[in-house]
């Protein structure tokens, strides 16, 4: 780890680029180092430091604000005893490497070293507020509000009576075929029974592959008038396809090739299944079988001068009567039936 001077300008008589170990005052015009003016040389400007034993963050003399050797009990310029002197604020190295990308130290560093970190939280903290200001959540409220009396505007009902009208049935019988159906999918997702195979290979996804370290320098200063340089690295990553095998195979499955229905529109007409005639029964490619059924009862009510119908149970619906009137709520928006609402 290379090790550099920091420099400082003096005030008092103009003197730029001291060294901030070495020229504890101002070798032009005797004035002391202010820490606080301490700054990274210009690139090319740089003086290596050797031999130089690190003892820690210089501390600013309380009586005359002179950074001194952590390891000094007196003031260098004015004698004053340094019990209490507090850390000198540390230079953060702006020049190359933004804030919030400079790496944690090295764990042998004192935390009162870690010099950008908390710097950079204090920054950050002013720029963006934590509490958010009231305007943000005043909107929302609107909002929510209009959405709130459309839902209950939609679900506002009142009290209507219905009259049950006509009473509907059906019932239907899907026919399904075992028919040749051609599909593709990845090879470790073909299912068993495919036939006619054929695949080639394919981008299947991309992983990220390890390519190598980009690296840059980073400057810290160490806060007794140098400061230090080490490689930042971080790994650099490149996109890489996997390839599989996608296949395009012949499968037989069950389809459903048309539907048998059977209806009526009375009580007296007995609810019944279609007749279903199979062609082919079996389970050969071509053979057929019956597939999924279904079955509704509907009411048909006719209210003020609307008419809707609800699907009930087949035993309730065969135990409601024509003609009888019904209590029930229609929505105050669209006039619709609610057929939950039937007492
Ligand atoms: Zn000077
Ligand atoms: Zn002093």
């Amino acid at each position: 780890m290379a090790r550099y001077q920091m420099l400082w300008d003096c005030e008092s008589c103009g003197t730029t680029k001291l060294l901030g170990l070495t020229h504890r005052h101002c070798p032009n015009c005797g004035d002391a180092q202010d820490a606080k003016r301490r700054y990274f040389p210009a690139e090319g400007e740089e003086v290596a430091v050797e031999g130089h034993t690190y003892v820690g963050v210089d501390r600013e003399c309380p009586a005359c604000q002179t950074p001194n050797s952590a390891a000094s009990g007196f003031c260098v310029n004015c004698g004053s005893p340094l019990d209490g002197a507090v850390a000198v604020p540390l230079r953060t190295d702006d020049s190359k490497v933004p804030l919030d990308s400079v790496p944690d130290p090295p764990v042998d560093e004192t935390p009162a070293l870690r010099p950008s970190a908390p710097e950079a939280r204090l920054f950050s903290a002013i720029a963006v507020p934590d509490e958010a200001p009231p305007r943000r959540k005043k909107w929302p409220m609107a909002v929510a509000g209009l959405v709130m009396s459309a839902v209950v505007a939609l679900f506002w009902t009142r009290d209507i009576t219905a009259t049950a009208k006509a009473h509907a049935w059906v019932r239907s019988i899907d026919v399904e075929q075992l028919t040749p159906t051609a599909e593709s999918d990845w090879r470790d997702r073909v299912p068993s029974g495919a036939y006619d195979m054929s695949c080639h290979s394919e981008v299947r996804s991309h992983r990220q592959v390890a390519d190598g370290e980009t690296c840059s320098p980073v400057r810290r200063d160490q806060g007794d008038g140098t400061f230090t340089t080490e490689q930042s690295c971080t790994t650099s990553y490149r996109s890489e396809p996997v390839y599989d095998d996608k296949c395009s195979y012949t499968i037989d499955r069950w389809k459903v090739i048309r539907t048998a229905e059977a209806k009526g529109q009375f009580l007296t007409d007995e609810p019944r299944w279609p007749r279903v005639t199979l062609s082919r029964p079996g389970a050969c490619v071509g053979c057929d079988r019956e597939g999924q059924r279904r079955e509704d009862y509907s009411v048909t009510f006719s209210y003020e001068d609307k008419s809707s119908s609800c699907s009930f149970p087949q035993a309730r619906w065969a135990a409601i009567p024509l003609g009888k009137d019904f209590k029930a709520k229609a929505l105050v928006v669209t006039g619709l039936l609610t057929c939950s609402s039937i007492e």
